[in-house]
């Protein structure tokens, strides 16, 4: 099965899509996660995309397409794939269309005054891209699966939460009108329990065979 999460910045989707990843066997591209790995490793990608994402910005639709047309070619993929992050405008939704077909659109809904408290707070692992948040930390600084040290992500700052909120009701809040046209779109509820929330999506998903 060949599944997108939508939702604004810091309503879960990177959690839910790698449980369900695990699930369901099936990888988890988080276009976030390849960026922020090619700029660890200062690839020609890296070195793009940097600039943008300290802003806050979307990186050019260009860039993000090709990477995304690529990742979902990898044999991994030949039984289904997760799409965490992309697409992020129209034009990518229009260009995902174009080369694969995607069977579920999950939509993690919360309204948008609870994210900024979110993204601030959140910590995640340095070394396996675990995520928590500082109200349940204790005070702990390292990762409880794998003892990687809990950094802030470089756009997790208040200033950049901002804007990334800001370019998510401009360019992104549209992409979910796109998919209700298509009949995919499905919402769940972002504000509860992480596992409830699991819960609904995979009470979604089931319905859909
Ligand atoms: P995320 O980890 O999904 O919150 O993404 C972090 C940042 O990476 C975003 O704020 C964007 O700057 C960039 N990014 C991730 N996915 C995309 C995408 N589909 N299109 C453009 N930029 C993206």
């Amino acid at each position: 099965m060949n599944i997108v999460f939508l939702g604004a910045p810091g309503a879960g989707k990177g959690t839910q899509a790698s449980m369900l990843a695990k699930k369901y066997q099936i990888p988890h591209i988080s276009t976030g996660d390849i960026f922020r790995q090619n700029i660890k490793d200062q690839t020609p990608i890296g070195l793009v995309a940097k600039g943008y994402i300290d802003r806050g910005q979307l990186v050019p639709d260009e860039v993000t397409v090709e990477l995304v047309k690529g990742r979902i070619c990898q044999d991994d993929c030949v039984n289904g794939f997760i799409l965490d992050g992309f697409p992020r405008d129209v034009a990518q939704a229009e260009a995902l269309a174009n080369f694969a077909k995607i069977d579920a659109v999950i939509d993690i809904v919360i309204p948008l005054d609870r994210l900024t408290k979110r993204l601030t707070g959140r910590r995640i692992c340095a070394k396996c891209g675990e995520s928590y948040h500082v109200d349940f930390l204790g005070g702990v600084s390292n990762c409880s699966k794998c003892d990687g040290e809990l950094i802030q992500r470089a756009d997790d700052t208040v200033e950049t939460v901002q804007n990334r909120l800001n370019v998510y009701t401009v360019k992104t809040a549209p992409v979910i009108e796109f998919y209700e046209n298509t009949g995919l779109l499905k919402d769940v509820n972002g504000d509860q329990p992480v596992q409830d929330v699991f819960q609904e999506i995979i009470e979604v998903l089931n319905d859909l065979h």
